[in-house]
């Protein structure tokens, strides 16, 4: 049996060694042999790898990864962020809640500032709406057993955050005082998504590390088995996306599209089954509207009957009849599926910062805006013409 101080010394090399400049370098190094391979097999002067989490685009960003690598490979950000993709809709509903019914609404802290058609939660809060932040599902369910007040929780996310949920649920273990406005998506179908838009070609996939803890890295084989197209499963230190991308060109260049697990120290080939039979228990799938980009299908999760006794929207009646997803101008819903980049906006830093947030890209800490526009969507990390870094690793305190 290893001591706690023995785990954490262990734990310490490993994140050494998955932030190693030097590694960096060598893992650079093949990449460079490696893209021309992969170039002449797929004959295109850019490899087009789409990653589709925004931890992902935080590493990449925040390591100045895209530097790193030569200009033939594209690291493009895709469909990560479970708060950008929320619909004007299911905010204003939160919202009308919030200042009409006589209950609380619980939130994430990144979901409090989306906004809606017209005021985001926080907004609403100004005004004299219940409203309060949560950093979970449990604190929620404590709330709502030590006070008597009714409550309602603004459930969104991707497949990592559905299954504490679906366990309380599943039990029975829900105070009748808490109601679930269920605003869940899922991340495979959005890709399958991506990947059917004739202008979005792509090469390669990293597959999000947490989503497939719960999904399996077997849930991304449709891939290379329906689109021909390789996938690496990444975990989120510099090195594992380096590693991903490595991997991924790879595949290519021999010819050989498959689903490659980087991120084995998290993730399994079946991923969690307990946690995905007690989320398909409860939730049924649906077809959904995702922000901007219209209905995808089965991309959502609504309650099942048998659970509807906890459907804030039949509970409450709450309608929406229509709804504004994103502000004249705004390319937020281009910038969720890979089309453009944060810099190709004509708002970026202009009317639109972190500080006035005009889109739900700039809102989140995972949203494609919001990240290059705390940590500038370049490099501070240089290689030469050899591969070789210059000046040194970046810090690892915090933005420019
Ligand atoms: Fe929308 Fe702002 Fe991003 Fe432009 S910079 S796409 S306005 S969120």
């Amino acid at each position: 049996m290893t001591s706690v101080e023995e785990r954490c010394r262990a734990l310490r090399r490993l994140v050494e060694r998955l932030r190693s400049p030097e590694l960096a370098g060598d893992i650079v190094r093949r990449i460079r042999e490696e893209v021309k391979a992969a170039k002449r097999a797929l004959g295109v002067e850019v490899v087009r790898i789409m990653h589709v989490c925004g931890t992902h685009e935080h590493t990449i960003t925040y390591y100045g990864l895209r530097s790193l690598l030569p200009e033939s490979i594209e690291l493009i950000a895709g469909p990560g962020c479970p708060v950008c993709i929320v619909p004007a809709r299911e905010v204003d509903e939160a919202v009308k809640l919030a200042l009409e019914e006589e209950v609380a609404v619980l939130t994430y802290g990144d979901m409090y500032r989306v906004p809606g058609s017209e005021v985001s939660l926080a907004q609403a809060r100004a005004r004299g709406a219940k409203v309060m932040v949560v950093y979970g599902f449990r604190e929620a369910v404590r709330l709502a057993a030590k006070l008597r007040r009714d409550f309602v929780f603004f459930a969104v996310g991707f497949e990592t955050t559905q299954p504490t949920v679906a366990a309380y649920l599943a039990r029975g273990g829900l105070p009748k005082n808490l109601k679930l406005l269920v605003s869940y998506r899922l991340t495979v179908p959005a890709v399958r998504y991506v990947l059917n838009q004739p202008d979005i070609p792509l090469n390669g996939v990293i597959a999000p590390g947490h989503v497939s803890t719960i999904t399996g890295a077997g849930a991304w084989s449709f891939l290379p088995r329906e689109y021909g197209i390789p996938a690496a499963v990444a975990g989120f230190e510099p090195i594992d996306v380096l590693i991903a991308v490595l991997g991924i060109l790879k595949m290519i260049s021999r010819g050989r599209p498959s689903i490659f697990n980087e991120y084995s120290r998290a993730v399994t080939w079946e991923g969690n089954v307990l946690a995905r039979k007690m989320v398909y228990e409860v939730f049924q799938v649906v077809d959904k509207d995702w922000r901007g980009i219209g209905v995808l299908p089965e991309s959502g999760l609504k309650l099942k009957d048998a659970y509807s006794s906890y459907d804030a929207r039949l509970e409450y009646n709450i309608k929406v009849s229509s709804w504004v997803d994103t502000r004249p101008g705004c390319r937020c819903p281009d910038v969720i599926l890979g089309r453009a980049k944060p810099t190709d906006c004509p708002m970026f830093m202009k009317a639109c910062t972190p500080e006035h947030p005009l889109g739900a890209c700039m809102v989140s800490s995972e949203g494609t805006c919001s990240i290059w526009a705390r940590y500038g969507g370049y490099s501070r990390l240089k290689v030469d013409e050899h591969g070789d870094l210059m000046g040194g690793a970046p810090s690892t305190r915090g933005a420019r």
